[in-house]
């Protein structure tokens, strides 16, 4: 089973990767906790060359990054996520193609078809199982990230209509295939979010398994 968790900055994603991983282990589960850019040896590099411009010079073209991140992904799913599945393992991705869509499509407006299509080579048509997605406004979750500390050149760099432009087009994403994906406000406390989602998944093994949800 193969669960991704996306959302924008500060949407506490992965909070509660870590929230599912600690109860799926817990309850017995092979879990394989992974994340995009950046989860291989490979996948740092390309990471470090995408998110640690800050100055012109150093910033990939939209198509450059792109590719960049498509090619993370690739890796990602022929060395990481397809073995895990293979082998039966629960696989939990903070990001995944969706965040294609949403910063190189949506975000840095190139067109959304091609980026689907781009990424869909990279996987090999590989689609989570589950999407679980943090909505939050952009003011919120820029706040949060700002408060610990942990905003960048890179996110300042970018406009608020970019990153309103994410998070419509990641809630538009849901909304043109509501059984794949759970979309829950960030506001939430997250004891709430993390209940919401282990029910959601509770559901979904059922279905796996060829038992009913309900
Ligand atoms: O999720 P995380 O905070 O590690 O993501 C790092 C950054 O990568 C985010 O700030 C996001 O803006 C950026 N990103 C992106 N395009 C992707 C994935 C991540 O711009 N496809």
């Amino acid at each position: 089973i193969f669960v991704v968790f996306e959302g924008g900055e500060g949407a506490g994603k992965s909070t509660q990767v870590t929230r599912l991983s600690e109860e799926l282990l817990a309850a017995g589960h092979d879990v394989v906790v992974t994340r995009e850019p950046g989860a291989t040896d490979v996948g740092a590099r390309i990471r470090s060359l995408v998110l640690s411009h800050g100055e012109e010079a150093d910033t990939p073209s939209p198509r450059a990054e792109a590719l960049l991140y498509a090619a993370d992904r690739a890796h990602h799913v022929a060395t990481v996520v397809r073995p895990a599945l293979e082998r039966g393992a629960v696989v939990i991705s903070d990001r995944y193609v969706d965040s294609s869509l949403a910063y190189q499509g949506a975000g840095r407006t190139l067109p959304v078809q091609e980026i689907s299509w781009l990424s869909s080579w990279a996987t090999g048509g590989l689609k989570p199982d589950l999407v679980v997605l943090l909505d939050v406004d952009p003011g919120v979750g820029l706040s949060r990230v700002d408060s610990r500390g942990q905003g960048t050149d890179r996110l300042e760099s970018e406009s608020r209509s970019f990153h309103e432009r994410v998070r419509y087009a990641f809630l538009d994403l849901a909304s043109a295939d509501p059984k794949r994906y759970l979309v829950l406000d960030a506001a939430r406390p997250a004891d709430e979010i993390a209940g919401v989602v282990a029910a959601r998944f509770k559901a979904l093994m059922g279905v796996a398994d060829g038992v009913p949800s309900d």
